[in-house]
């Protein structure tokens, strides 16, 4: 008295396990759902099939348990592996409920992230989550608050069920909230009926898979900030590097106290990389300084380079300057200027001292090393902590706060910058409903008119405002929503929020997010251990 509950990969059959071949040759009964009855019916045409469409599992496992009970020889077969997001689950939940529950037993099978994974190339090949958008069996909130974990993880993530008819818009507002902390140009790839008729496979970025139509046979895979694509197949880099010959094969694999994927090796020569402009980056210097290890740093500003000249030793300032010790270079570099640039100093390692909200930089350092197969550490500002403030209302995006007024009334007044504004084009009418401050940057004001936010909805100034100008502003637009970061005292927070209390608007307020990486003490102890 056994029922077989059997995982029979993606699709075809050499894409199945010999033992689930052997337990489907053996048994009398195959029930599942319709479509992959009928892809075994070709192979084993003298068994009974008992075939139940989707949105009937309980009854198709309560059957099946029922018939194993009787003795017969049942097999229950799930795509994939039948326990992920498969019928094992289920199966054992309703045997606890049997007076005589027959024995249960797993075969496993090839699951979709892995065939898939096969397919596009080696996406797979870090840290990754795998998350369902099915909102069949999960609440809509949960699957957000994954799907943004994963999001500040940096995990590649592959999705399962990312559509169906109903759910026709799911991959899109999946791909909003990745969207909030990975970049556009995120290397993605999606695989479509794997091992069946209609197989297909394609690399796209992220902001092209955003517009991508999916179907219930399509599995989704999002890169990490290293994916990157390879003559039309999608790769994360496993990104470990030899580490201390005397440590070989212990250690390999090891990523220490870093957010880069590379493990830092002590024994190789080179320059360490430091993009600064900031007090860390001028604090690393000296350490590197101190410690006599050779060091580059490159800021985009002069005034970001003179800074490095505390005790009036730096070499030049202009690029060059090659002292035996360090080069400074000045200049914003472009993506490939800055893997040029990486590549010629021989980079041992990269430290990202860069400003935390030139995250675009930070991005383009990371995927530079990712690249060069250069370790790279970010080094994070430890900010003092921002005491809540009881009548705010904290959203971790503009995505989430976008979602929040969906379905709420009243004009809304953003004063977050001019990033991620796109999002709000979900609020209906948002032309009529949103008033937005920025900065006089004539990129951002174009880029606002081209949404449609121009005139009285638009104002380009510079801060910071007092609580009277905020009051102002409050009251002439009528705003009811007032959405803002939490910017601290220097940001001009407190001037807002009385404002708000004044004017009866609520607070919307987008936290800070903590990035990943090492604190500059570590990143101190890291030069160190290099002199
Ligand atoms: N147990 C299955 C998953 C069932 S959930 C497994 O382990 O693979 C159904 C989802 O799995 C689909 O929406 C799709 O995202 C994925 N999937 C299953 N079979 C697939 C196939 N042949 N090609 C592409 N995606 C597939």
């Amino acid at each position: 008295m056994c029922l077989l509950i059997v995982g029979i990969g993606p699709g075809k059959p050499e894409g199945m396990t010999k033992e689930a071949q052997a337990v489907l040759e053996e048994c009398e009964v195959i029930a599942g759902y319709t479509v992959y009855t009928a892809l075994l019916k070709e192979r084993f045409p003298e068994k009974e099939y008992y075939a139940t469409p989707m949105r009937q599992e309980t009854e198709r496992c309560r059957w099946a348990l029922s018939q194993a009970a009787l003795g017969r020889r049942i097999a229950l077969v799930c795509s994939g592996d039948a326990g992920i997001y498969g019928m094992a689950g289920l199966v054992f939940q309703l045997s606890a409920g049997m007076e005589n529950p027959p024995s249960i037993r797993v075969i496993p099978g090839v699951t979709a992230a892995s065939s898939g994974a096969a397919l596009l190339g080696a996406p797979l090949g870090h840290d990754f989550a795998v998350i369902s958008l099915s909102d069949l069996l999960t609440a809509p909130e949960v699957i957000r608050n994954r799907l943004r974990c994963a999001a500040i993880s940096d995990m590649v993530i592959c999705l399962y069920n990312p559509a169906s008819r109903k759910r026709a818009d799911y991959l899109k507002k999946a791909c909003d909230i990745v969207l909030a902390y990975r970049s556009p140009d995120t290397v993605c790839g999606y695989v479509r009926n794997i091992g069946r008729e209609g197989e297909e496979m394609g690399v796209l970025s992220l902001g092209k898979l955003r517009e991508m139509r999916a179907d219930m046979f399509t599995t989704v895979f999002i890169g990490n900030s290293t994916t990157m694509e390879t003559g039309g197949r999608m790769i994360t880099p496993r990104g470990y590097r030899t580490i201390r010959p005397d440590r070989v094969g212990q250690e390999k694999g090891m990523d220490p106290g870093g957010t880069g994927h590379q493990a830092l090796s002590t024994t190789k020569a080179g320059r360490v990389v430091i993009f600064g402009g900031t007090t860390e980056g001028r604090l690393l210097y000296e350490g590197c300084r101190k410690q006599g290890v050779e060091v580059s740093v490159y800021v985009a500003t002069k005034y970001g380079g003179r800074i490095l000249e505390t005790d009036g030793r730096a070499p030049g300032l202009e690029s060059g300057g090659d002292g035996m010790q360090g080069a400074i270079h000045c200049g914003r570099l472009e993506p490939e200027e800055m893997v040029r640039a990486i590549e010629q100093e021989q980079a041992r390692l990269v430290l990202d001292a860069t400003h935390p909200f030139a995250r675009k930089v930070t991005e383009h350092i990371r995927a530079a090393c990712a690249q060069l197969d250069i370790p790279y550490r970010r080094v994070c500002r430890t900010a003092p902590e921002e005491e809540d403030v009881p009548e705010g209302m904290y959203f971790d995006s503009i995505e989430e706060v976008v979602s929040f007024l969906e379905g709420k009334d009243g004009n809304v007044l953003v004063t977050t910058g001019s990033r991620d504004l796109d999002v709000y084009r979900r609020l209906d009418g948002y032309r009529e409903r949103l008033y937005v401050r920025i900065l006089p940057d004539a990129a951002t004001i174009s880029d606002c008119l081209a949404m449609g936010i121009g005139g009285r909805h638009l104002s380009a100034m510079q801060g910071p405002f007092s609580e009277e100008m905020n009051y102002g502003f409050l009251k002439e637009f009528g705003i009811r929503w007032m959405v803002t970061k939490q910017s601290g005292a220097v940001g001009g927070f407190p001037e807002k929020r009385n404002a708000a209390k004044r004017a009866g608007a609520a607070l919307l307020i987008i936290r800070n997010q903590k990035e990943t990486g090492i604190s500059l003490q570590e990143a101190l102890d890291i030069l160190e251990e290099l002199k």
